[in-house]
């Protein structure tokens, strides 16, 4: 058989401007506007170019895809005008899981957001006084419930829109032009391209680094302070642990030495949990109430790690200092809008309120490995047939989203294999299923962890399931 060199099928594409004025074209452009129109019949002859160029097209298919191509482009105009963010199932067992939004949030938060950001608000009014207030008045007075303690000085909190922003506002503020203290085995990147090298270097202080990778002793941060010394800074460990030969000083420690020499101490503590965890399976992780006890001056921490609520960054502290970070230019800059402060403080009222049951986050993570199997065990028989074999193993969730890196939640796992798939090409039928189903791959099968999957996603991932095999 005679083949076609590549140039020549080239030649049998159309142009876009050929194509926009065939009828059927033309009646989506009336639909539609040229503008949507031409942008996806050019995606869609890309996508013929490349698929000639990559040899994945002859003549034969060409012939079949060009008599397609009025279809494919309504397709692709009706796609361009739908959402691009919208929901998936994560079946990965990471609670947090960063690429898929961290935190889903309590219905609470949805009910507040429609009541105050679909009209308006006393976001920055202060109804008795009749003029201007202050934004963050609405979550610090929670703040003020959840964490401070007779007879300590009452704690301040503000809010900026992320972790990343609450670290690079406190040093910008207290440590601009002076030093910064802090140990080597805490000069950590966390997630995308947090590094705390990269974050002082644009805060405009200067980083002392004391110590080495596996040792730091509280010494060590006594030698280092000297007349420029601003801040002494700790960094939580999220994303990964130092073990063996080690030492590290204790916060005690750390905070004695802070007041003998009158510096203020921050840590950066990240997940920021709000309550107890071990309640929740989790061991060995700090809350912000624990730093604050102990004496730290400044806690910074997110919003959607283990607090479970919206994207945001939380200073929490001595008030004068958080006075101060408050009347930096940057806070303005780095300010969050309603939306956040309205989905903050249903998630804090949860809190005081004591309903955990009711943020999704802290809700997943008290799943009895027990409940998820029952579920489990359910699906697997829902699903299995000829050609798909399920079958429930022991496994384990974790937690995700830079927080307690050692600690694993015992769960039950769905493990999938499928007589004419890969295990690959089994996750990516599941991706591309309607919503798409997010899974892990392990030892040449598909595990689904119940533990991150709402209750009435189960059916949708057992119809997604036996739409495959
Ligand atoms: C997650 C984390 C950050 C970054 O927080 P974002 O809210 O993602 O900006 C910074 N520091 C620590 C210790 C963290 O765990």
């Amino acid at each position: 058989m005679k083949t076609i060199p590549k140039g020549e099928l080239f030649r049998e594409l159309p142009s876009v401007d050929e194509l926009i004025h065939t009828p059927p074209i033309a009646e989506l452009v009336r639909a539609h506007g040229a503008t949507a129109v031409t942008d996806a019949a050019r995606t869609v002859i890309a996508q013929l170019r490349e698929e000639i160029g990559s040899g994945l097209l002859d003549a034969a298919s060409l012939r079949v895809a060009l008599d397609g191509i009025h279809p494919a482009i309504e397709a692709q105009v009706r796609k361009s005008l739908t959402h691009s963010l919208h929901p998936v199932i994560n079946a990965t067992g990471v609670i947090l899981h960063t690429n898929l939004g961290r935190a889903p949030l309590s219905e609470s938060v949805f009910d507040h957001i429609r009541d105050t950001a679909g009209q308006y608000s006393n976001l920055e009014f202060d109804i008795g006084a009749g003029q201007r207030g202050k934004r963050d008045v609405h979550v610090d007075r929670l703040f003020r419930r959840l964490l401070s303690e007779e007879p300590a000085a009452p704690v301040s909190t503000i809010v900026v829109n992320n972790n990343a922003a609450a670290v690079l506002l406190a040093l910008n503020t207290l440590a601009e032009g002076g030093e910064v203290i802090v140990s080597r085995g805490e000069l950590v990147e966390i997630g995308g391209s947090f590094r705390i090298p990269d974050v002082m270097a644009k805060s405009g202080a200067t980083l002392r680094e004391i110590g080495t990778t596996n040792r730091t002793r509280v010494g060590d941060y006594e030698k280092a302070i000297n007349e420029r010394t601003r801040l002494l800074l700790r960094v939580h460990r999220s994303n990964f642990e130092i073990t063996g030969f080690t030492e590290q000083p204790s916060t005690e420690e750390l905070v004695k030495l802070a007041r003998q020499r009158g510096v203020p101490l921050m840590e950066d503590l990240g997940s920021g949990a709000l309550v107890d965890l071990q309640n929740f399976g989790l061991r060995g992780e700090t809350t912000v109430l624990d730093s604050l006890r102990a004496g730290v001056d400044i806690v910074t921490y997110s919003g959607d790690k283990l607090l479970g609520g919206p994207q945001a960054g939380l200073l929490s502290g001595r008030s004068d200092l958080i006075a101060q970070m408050r009347a930096n230019s940057l806070f303005r800059a780095l300010r969050v809008d309603k939306l956040t402060y309205a989905a903050l403080e249903a998630t804090l009222l949860a809190y005081v309120r004591h309903d955990f049951e009711s943020i999704p986050t802290l809700r997943m993570m008290n799943l009895k490995k027990e409940e998820v199997g029952e579920r489990a065990g359910r699906l697997a028989a829902a699903i299995e047939s000829k050609k798909m074999q399920a079958i429930v193993i022991d496994g384990e969730s974790v937690i995700g989203g830079g927080a307690a890196p050692s600690s694993v939640l015992p769960t039950r796992l769905v493990a999938l294999t499928c007589a004419d798939l890969s295990a690959d090409e089994l996750a990516a039928r599941l991706r591309r299923s309607d919503p798409p189903i997010i899974a892990r791959v392990e030892d040449g099968r598909v595990l689904l962890d119940l533990r991150t999957v709402f209750p009435s996603q189960d059916s949708l991932i057992a119809e997604a399931i036996q739409r495959i095999a």
